[in-house]
């Protein structure tokens, strides 16, 4: 069977690749299916826009289509930036505004607690959806280190290695990340 991905991202194809490999005899990207489509996000959680995204292509493909939404949810800001950390600080994905807001935001407030969340979607021929989540757990700095990575990174600071997501080389973000949590318990339920 062939699994499409509702995402022309090549780091999240090979994540992907790496861990469902096994169970689809092809694994295409949305470019490699011949499809151009964008989806309108606009559910109001991540498993709402993750099943949106992977339905769209399934009924533009007539195959499997999987599809993720993710973003950080920071304690003390009530889950925020959540499903708008694309575009936090107003402009969809200005990565160093949304640092530098989520810094503002969190000025003087000692409770740091925050969290990564995937939400993953498989939707299949028959309009059947399985679906998984995954999270990491960690903190955030007051001041941003490390160059690897996207997005939060820089900011995200993880207790237990004493560094940020950004300091870890590409293969141990990958080995940890909400990204792979999430595969792996959707790998479970396939
Ligand atoms: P997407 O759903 O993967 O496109 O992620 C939406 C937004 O969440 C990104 O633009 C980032 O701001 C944030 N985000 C998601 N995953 C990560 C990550 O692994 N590291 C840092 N930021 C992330």
């Amino acid at each position: 069977m062939k699994l499409i991905i509702a995402s022309n991202n090549a780091h999240k194809l090979e994540e992907i690749r790496a861990i469902l490999g096994g169970e689809f005899e092809e694994i295409l990207s949305l470019r490699e299916s011949g499809i151009e489509h964008e989806t309108i996000e606009d559910g109001s959680t991540f498993a709402a826009n993750a099943e949106k995204k992977a339905r769209e292509i399934m009924e533009l493909s007539g195959c499997c289509a999987l599809a993720d939404d993710s973003g950080l949810c920071v304690d003390v800001l009530g889950g925020a930036p959540g499903i708008y950390s694309a575009r936090y600080a107003g402009e969809h994905g200005n990565d160093a505004a949304n640092r530098r807001k989520l810094l503002c935001e969190l000025n003087g407030k000692d409770n740091r607690s925050a969290h990564f969340t995937c939400s993953m979607a498989l939707v299949r021929p028959d309009g059947s959806v399985v679906t998984a989540e995954g999270y990491v757990y960690g903190e955030i700095a007051r001041e941003e280190a490390g160059e690897h990575g996207f997005g939060y990174d820089s900011l995200f600071y993880l207790p237990d290695r004493g560094c940020t997501m950004a300091q870890l080389e590409p293969e141990e973000k990958n080995a940890i990340s909400h990204r792979s949590n999430a595969l792996h318990a959707l790998l479970k339920k396939l």
